[in-house]
């Protein structure tokens, strides 16, 4: 499954974030596919939309779809050279698909900060120099290898090595690879490197109580959103105390709670819905009496591995599936009057499923 890793310094909130992450966490019963390790956080996905359906449908159970968050601990300055537990931090962050960076931009003198002073964008850079550090060292390296075959003129070689040095040269920058402009045949050639500093990334700002809930952003978070917007990287304020509180409850409870605070939804919520984003994951929906559900598929899925996501042997025995996008359904007020305004579509086994889409599979078992 795709997930987020979560990193950032020591005392930026990372464990109060991950813990407001599991406590709010779905059953993973429900979610067979979803890893059991403690460092990783299932989270459910808020969708209105599935509500909406809830009530159309008025089905026996709604189950929302779920993804990963994984906590990263344990990068300091120096990482990349094997200081801490670098090289394992290093490893953990290969395997994420995207990251959400924990920025402390909250002022408490009671909690050390490692460097001494609040400084978010100071804070940021050491954790991405340390990962366009250990970046380098893989491009240098895989430099030195296609060097020769790029002189025999080989040209894969050649358009392979042409990437590597401009690789090379934004990394001595100490910039990401992922704020190069690359072609999409670069991009091709980039992939197969596994580069740190390509993965999507998420800035979350942690701000104290009073922050929160006021107006105007503290200077802290627009330092890290001007930052951010440079690398075209996307933030998301979270008072990590406030989201622990939060994430105990749950329904009623938790929207008053909300409405007392004055915010419409939750950070948490929101760093979810930003995350799930990220990764490039959509959401189709299965309407039935029995069951209203939501399930994740990667933007770009086509039909017969959408319903493989349901079974396998949806997948396998695949013909066709009838479809009909939420807009329209909601508009005709049930499956039946879609069918009847000619919104129900039939479509095959190359059709690309859309976020949204309602579906009901016919397959052969
Ligand atoms: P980690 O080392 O990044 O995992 O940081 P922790 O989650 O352990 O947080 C470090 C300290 O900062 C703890 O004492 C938290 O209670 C505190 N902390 C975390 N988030 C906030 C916040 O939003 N506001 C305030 N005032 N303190 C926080």
């Amino acid at each position: 499954a795709l997930t987020t890793g979560i990193v950032g310094l020591p005392n930026v909130g990372k464990s109060t974030l991950f813990n407001a992450i599991t406590q709010a966490g779905a059953e993973s019963a429900n979610y067979p596919f979803c890893t059991i390790d403690p460092n990783v956080g299932i989270v459910e996905v808020p969708d209105q939309r599935l509500q909406t359906l809830t009530e159309l449908v008025n089905p026996k159970k709604t189950v929302p779809t779920a993804f990963e968050f994984t906590d990263i601990a344990g990068i300091v300055e120096g990482a990349s050279k094997g200081e801490g537990l670098g090289n394992k931090f290093l490893s953990h962050i290969r395997q994420v698909d995207a990251i959400s960076h924990v920025v402390r931009c909250f002022n408490d003198g009671d909690i050390t900060h490692v460097s001494g002073s609040v400084d978010p964008i100071r804070d940021i850079e050491v954790i991405n120099l340390e990962l366009i550090l250990a970046d380098l060292e893989t491009v240098e390296k895989r430099s030195a290898k296609v060097a020769k075959m790029a002189k025999s003129k080989d040209k894969d070689a050649v358009a392979e090595y042409d990437v590597l040095q401009k690789l090379i040269a934004v990394f001595e920058e100490e910039k990401p690879a992922r704020s190069l402009d690359l072609s999409d045949e670069e991009k091709k050639i980039v992939h197969g490197f596994q580069l740190l500093t390509m993965k999507p990334v998420l800035y979350v700002a942690n701000v104290s109580e009073e922050d929160l809930l006021s107006e105007e952003d503290n200077q802290y978070v627009q330092a890290v959103k001007e930052y951010a917007a440079k690398e075209g990287s996307e933030v998301i304020t979270v008072c990590a105390k406030i989201e622990s509180e939060i994430a105990e409850l749950e329904g009623e409870e938790k929207q008053e709670f909300l409405d007392e605070l004055g915010i419409e939804e939750s950070g948490l919520d929101q760093l979810i819905k930003a995350a799930y984003t990220l990764l490039g994951l959509e959401t189709y929906f299965t309407a039935g009496e029995q069951e209203v559900r939501a399930w994740t598929i990667k933007s770009g899925t086509k039909a017969p591995q959408a319903a493989g996501v349901i079974h396998s042997d949806f997948e396998r025995g695949f013909i066709r599936a009838e479809v009909v996008s939420y807009e329209d359904l909601v508009t005709a007020g049930s499956m039946n009057a879609a069918k009847e305004a000619g919104n129900v579509r039939l479509e095959g086994k190359d059709y690309v499923v859309q976020d949204g889409d309602v579906v009901h599979f016919r397959f052969n078992v």
